[in-house]
């Protein structure tokens, strides 16, 4: 297929590799033109803006970090609204608020435009190997239409309903991933600090009913190493738990644990560490008991 990529940063780069690799072919924006070298020497062609990612091609994705950033790529100036024309596809592969999508839909189909989300689960690692999880919201012939594509960067590629019903499942997760990892600081401090050893612990729990994959993939990967290069930033983690407790508002759903989750979080991002990988988070509870979670390189 030939597609349009906008955003090829830490997750971006390695799907559009992976779309590279696959056959597909690319024309690749972002703001920092460097984030795309690799991509350039690898046959992907550059252009300027992302209105110009669009003609042409049959599908455009984005990967941005923020709802607003989203918003301003597709409704900007030099936008892809202002490069698309009735048939063309967009597929948001960012994390992105379901009402941001929804309204995006709404402003797409009124000009033939569709609009479709595709948030990703797996992390950095996750991406490179392209097993990441994709949850797709939106036109579900269009699904099936670009799934060869998603079938490039992904492993699970799922169809979750309407527009909007990808960014749901993926808030849930992320909500539950970051929600885990402060439960787990405070339990692994706890463990720690009444005497036993950090491998011990961390591999009883990992084969035993306490057991989640920031404890056996995220973890051994960051925290455990005081490896804080991010990975997934904590202000992207930040930004995932506000969007979970806004739509909880939107929905009148109670969430009380994950309003103390996002606070941890906004504390984190009070202390400067938004540019850090989002296991720095795990940082507070460790000055709080006064115990490091490292462990030594196997
Ligand atoms: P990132 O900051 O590394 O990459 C974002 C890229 O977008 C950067 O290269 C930036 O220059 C570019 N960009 C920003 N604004 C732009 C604009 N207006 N025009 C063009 N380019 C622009 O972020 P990331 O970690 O790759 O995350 C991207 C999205 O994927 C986020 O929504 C994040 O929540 C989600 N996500 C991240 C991970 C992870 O592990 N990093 C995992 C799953 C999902």
């Amino acid at each position: 297929m030939k597609i349009g990529f906008i955003g090829t940063g830490n997750m971006g780069n390695p799907m559009a590799v992976n779309l590279v690799k696959a056959g597909h072919q690319l024309t690749v924006h972002d703001l920092r033109r460097e984030a795309a070298t690799n991509l350039l020497e690898m046959g992907a062609q550059w252009v300027d803006s992302p209105k110009e990612a669009v003609p042409g091609n049959e599908v455009v994705f984005t990967s941005l970090p923020a709802p607003r950033d989203v918003e301003a790529v597709v409704l900007g100036e030099s936008g892809i609204l202002e490069g698309a024309a009735d048939g063309s596809i967009y597929v948001d592969l960012s994390t992105n608020s379901p009402t941001v999508i929804r309204r995006l839909h709404e402003i797409g189909a009124a000009r033939g435009v569709t609009v479709m989300d595709a948030p990703v689960s797996g992390g950095v690692y996750g991406a490179a190997a392209a097993t990441l999880a994709v949850m797709v919201g939106g036109d579900e012939a269009v699904f099936d239409r670009i799934k060869p594509a998603l079938d490039a960067i992904g492993s699970h590629v799922v169809y979750c309903g309407p527009i909007g019903s990808g960014a749901i499942c993926k808030i849930c997760n992320n909500l539950l991933s970051m929600g885990t990892g402060v439960l787990l600081a405070e339990a692994l401090t706890l463990g720690v600090k009444a005497g036993v050893d950090l491998a011990i612990l961390a591999d009883v729990i990992a084969n035993s009913s306490g057991s989640c994959r920031r404890l056996t993939e995220k973890f051994p990967r960051f925290l455990f190493k005081g490896n804080f290069e991010p990975g997934f930033a904590t202000a992207l983690a930040a930004k995932d738990v506000r969007l979970a407790t806004d739509l909880g508002r939107e929905y009148g759903i109670p969430m009380d644990l994950s309003n103390l989750i996002d606070q941890r979080h906004v504390e984190a991002m009070y202390r400067g560490w938004g540019p850090e990988d989002s296991d720095a988070v795990a940082r507070l509870q460790e000055e709080k008991a006064g115990v490091q979670l490292r462990l030594p390189e196997a």
